[in-house]
């Protein structure tokens, strides 16, 4: 068996398990253009199985809004001030694949082969998947083949419960009063729009849902989305002659005009992108829904401004074709928020540290609820969670690493007792 990082993440670790393999089973998919919050109803199945849960282990002011979060309290068991705490996971899981019907399989002491899924012939290879690779003897969960696992992030809501549950357990451990919330539908970028961040009252805050074992993540790219709607010219095909302008034709040049070395599939690390994520076209009218993405505010500028001059400059060269480009700014870097408070990132890499794993310091390729939860006043940096290839139906989670986050939090707690 791989060795835990600690005997405590040992210890945690069949509950752990336990939460996890119960939270994955209930399908809480959440849907792009929503019409109210939740966007479905699975996730308020899950967000009333937590509030039962956290009542049972002794958090008697759980409780549900109206609009699908959950928050509860631990008290403090420290005589005088310490800061409040917050942690935070989502319940949702992304609209990007299947999650109905999940049968998770846990793979016990795994062997380092290519593992075979049960369903749609599924294969997680480890000279594909390069985080799998070097995971010999973790226990492992894996989905069916058919369906995401949903360790995006009910590994962090799992590591989150089990974590307060054995502090509830153990009132001679130190810790400030943590803070506890739950939020539905961040994966369509919605996990902040309604969180309270008043009522919520912690001076800052963690989310579990992260990935590789270590990471803490305090930068996130800066997000805008920009909607290009193309007016063409309709008409018969039989009476066209001179008289059509066909908007997909525009649409597809505009695609093919735009820069390959600036696209998802071809940058990494810092590099920002331009990515179309979207069309719908057709002679009269086409639309291209294209995400911006950069760490540095200055050149996601330069970006847009690029993406501009380009569909206005293929546009132009039909006069009788009109374009408006619509840009909305979705989220913000949080580093900028997060770096005025450097005490909320230190105490993490020490909790993290504590768990005797280095910390991994990388930018998120995305957003989390931080991003927006940080401009809104409260400093929430990312943490693990020991799950690996999300939004796809290869995604796994490690037992070890899982219980490594669990242990982190336990151990986070701790720290800020000490700091106060
Ligand atoms: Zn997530």
């Amino acid at each position: 068996m791989a060795p835990f990082t600690s005997p405590l993440a040992e210890a945690l670790a069949p509950e752990l398990l336990e939460r996890f393999l119960r939270y994955v089973r209930v399908d809480t998919q959440s849907e792009r253009d929503r019409t109210q919050s939740p966007s479905t109803p699975g996730q308020l199945d899950l967000s009333r199985m937590l509030v039962d849960e956290l009542r049972e282990v002794g958090l008697e002011d759980a409780e549900l809004d109206d609009n699908g979060y959950v928050m509860a309290t631990l008290p403090s068991t420290l005589n005088g001030d310490a800061p409040t705490i917050g942690l935070i996971a989502h319940v949702d899981t992304s609209p990007d694949e299947s999650g109905t019907g999940v049968e998770p399989i846990v793979h016990r002491g795994y062997d380092g082969a290519v593992l075979e899924l049960p369903r749609n012939g599924a294969v997680l290879d480890p000279a594909v998947l390069k985080e799998l690779a070097g995971k010999e003897g973790h226990d492992l969960v894996t989905a069916s083949g058919d369906t995401l696992l949903g360790a995006d992030d009910k590994a962090g809501v799992a590591e989150i419960m089990t974590a307060v549950a054995h502090l509830a357990a153990h009132p001679e451990l130190p810790r400030p009063t943590l803070r506890i919330a739950f939020t539905p539908d961040e994966e369509i970028g919605h996990g902040a729009t309604l969180f309270d961040v008043e009522r919520f009252g912690a001076a800052c805050a963690y989310t579990l849902d992260g990935s590789k074992l270590g990471e803490l993540q305090d930068e996130t790219f800066t997000a805008s989305e920009a909607l290009i709607t193309i007016r063409g010219v309709e008409t018969h095909p039989g009476f066209a002659t001179g008289k059509m302008v066909n908007a997909s034709r525009l649409a597809g040049e505009v695609l093919a005009a735009l820069p390959a070395d600036l696209t998802p599939e071809a940058t990494s690390g810092r590099e920002g992108f331009i990515h179309v994520v979207e069309i719908n076209a057709t002679v009269g009218k086409a639309v291209i829904r294209v995400i911006v993405r950069d760490f540095d505010d200055d050149l996601l500028e330069r970006h847009i401004a690029l993406l501009r001059r380009t569909v206005e400059e293929i546009v132009a060269t039909e006069p009788r074709a009109r374009v408006e480009i619509d840009v909305t700014h979705q989220y913000p870097n949080m580093r900028t928020y997060i770096e005025e408070f450097p005490a909320v990132v230190e105490a993490a890499e020490e909790a993290i540290r504590g768990e005797g794993i280095e910390p991994v310091r990388t930018p998120i390729r995305g957003g989390t609820d931080g991003s927006r939860l940080s401009q809104m006043g409260l400093p929430t940096p990312n943490i693990f969670t020991g799950g690996h290839e999300y939004h796809s139906v290869r995604e796994w989670a490690s037992v070890q690493e899982m219980a490594a986050a669990a242990a982190t939090v336990v151990r986070l707690a701790e720290v800020w007792a000490r700091r106060r």
